[in-house]
């Protein structure tokens, strides 16, 4: 097997990397910690549109829709060589959203959302969990009623807004991050209450945030950006709206968060060749912190797990690009990436010992108090996209074909 890029795929790596060694700048790298990960409003769209019109956003999609119909490697390679930068790592409408709406979505909704995506002018936030709904998904409870359109039908009070058309929404979401600042939900909501197979009752809608009725309260979180609680009070959602069929949403969230569990490995690198470099240049107590043979193992260990992580990542491209649908394969490396990110934190605080706990902004923390900051986002980064323990779940029953235990 060749592990390496093609010569077209390295000349287009070191385009973007040039590219955003220009484009990405402190105050960008700023916003993107204080906006979850995400694209803010500022600094974190002027860079996706630039990137949108070189179709660098959403590169696999048809030309149509503003991609330039390449590889799924292509991508990979540019979302890899984005978070090395320290551009946005959570693309929810171009990442996830985007390729759910491709496979299963109508004509309509893809000529309405796609292009909008590609050229980085909209985004969309996930909004599956819910207060009672976290990792069992398929509890979720917030209603989207076409039965009060029927009722008003059926008393011959039909008039140009409620004559089927729409959706009513009530009920409440949590932990919906990027939803104080984008434009759309990504929802999941229940159709069918009487449904006795839950998930086959839930059905997958975009919805504008902006909607008379929906709320948007923060919530503070361990890294210092905000994720939400959105509530719904008789909120209208064109049925237009609906991704694939009514009732079968579950379904397309499964695929949804199939492509949401590839974590690029660009940022955690990043991250690390700063950390060797300043174990190269450090001294404590007169001796070069590269010499201590502790440090030197636990660099070792790290830099073999950041390969791995790696190889796992760019092996959900090489996947997709066959034409098969990572499954297992996603959970694998989402969690293997994201635990080894959290012990790359882990070591890089322990090496630089009581300065590693200085945060972002003092001028007496190492690596600009990045190895703090992600020391925190860390453990969220095993809780959301599904928690490692529902990974395991995942990799021992589809992976490895065990049964379930009940
Ligand atoms: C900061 C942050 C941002 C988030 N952003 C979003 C977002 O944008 N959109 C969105 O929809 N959601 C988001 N989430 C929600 C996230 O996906 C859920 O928190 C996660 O899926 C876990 O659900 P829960 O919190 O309800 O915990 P629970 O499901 O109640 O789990 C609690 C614990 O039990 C374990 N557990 C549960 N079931 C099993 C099982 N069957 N086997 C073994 N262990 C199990 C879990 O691993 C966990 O440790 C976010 C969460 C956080 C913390």
């Amino acid at each position: 097997m060749d592990f390496r890029f093609t010569t077209e795929e390295e000349k287009l790596r070191q385009e973007v990397c040039d590219f955003l060694k220009k484009e990405v700048t402190p105050e960008l790298i700023a916003e993107v910690a204080e906006y979850c990960g995400g694209a803010g409003p500022v600094f974190g769209r002027q860079l996706l549109r630039k990137m949108g019109a070189r179709g660098w956003l959403c590169p696999t999609w048809p030309k149509k829709y503003g991609g330039i119909e390449s590889s799924e490697m292509v991508g990979f390679i540019i979302r890899d060589e984005m978070t090395y930068a320290g551009a946005p790592v959570s693309l929810v409408g171009a990442t996830m959203a985007g390729p759910t709406i491709l496979r299963f979505g109508s004509d309509e909704l893809k000529i309405e959302y796609l292009p909008r995506l590609a050229r980085g002018e909209i985004d969309m936030a996930l909004g599956y969990t819910e207060p009672q709904a976290g990792s069992d998904l398929a509890a979720l409870e917030l209603r989207a009623d076409d039965k009060l359109a029927t009722t008003t039908m059926e008393r011959g009070e039909v008039n140009a807004e409620e004559n089927g058309d729409y959706f009513l929404l009530n009920g409440q979401k949590m932990f919906n991050t990027h939803a104080h600042f984008v434009e759309y939900h990504w929802l999941g909501a229940r159709t069918d209450p009487s449904n006795p197979k839950r998930h086959r009752g839930i059905s997958l809608m975009v919805v504008d945030l902006k909607s008379p009725g929906v709320t948007i309260r923060n919530m503070a979180t361990i890294a210092g950006w905000k994720t939400n609680e959105v509530f719904y009070d008789n909120v209208k959602v064109p049925k237009k709206n609906l991704v694939g069929e009514k009732n079968r949403g579950f379904y397309y969230i499964m695929t949804a968060l199939d492509f949401e569990r590839m974590f690029p490995v660009g940022g955690f690198q990043r991250i690390f060749d700063e950390l060797v470099k300043y174990v190269k240049k450090t001294k404590c107590d007169g001796k070069p912190l590269s010499d201590d043979p502790v440090i030197r193992q636990k660099l070792a260990e790290t830099a073999i797990e950041l390969e791995a992580a790696r190889l796992l990542y760019y092996q959900l491209a090489y996947m997709l690009d066959k034409g098969e649908v990572p499954n297992y394969q996603s959970s694998m490396q989402k969690m293997f990436a994201t635990e080894t990110a959290h012990r790359l934190a882990d070591v890089a605080t322990q090496v630089m010992g009581p300065r590693g706990q200085l945060q972002r902004g003092s001028k007496w923390a190492p690596l600009n108090g990045e190895a703090e900051l992600h020391y925190r986002w860390g453990f969220i980064e095993t809780v959301y996209a599904g928690t490692s323990e529902i990974m395991r779940n995942i990799i021992a029953l589809r992976g490895l074909g065990l049964p379930l235990p009940f």
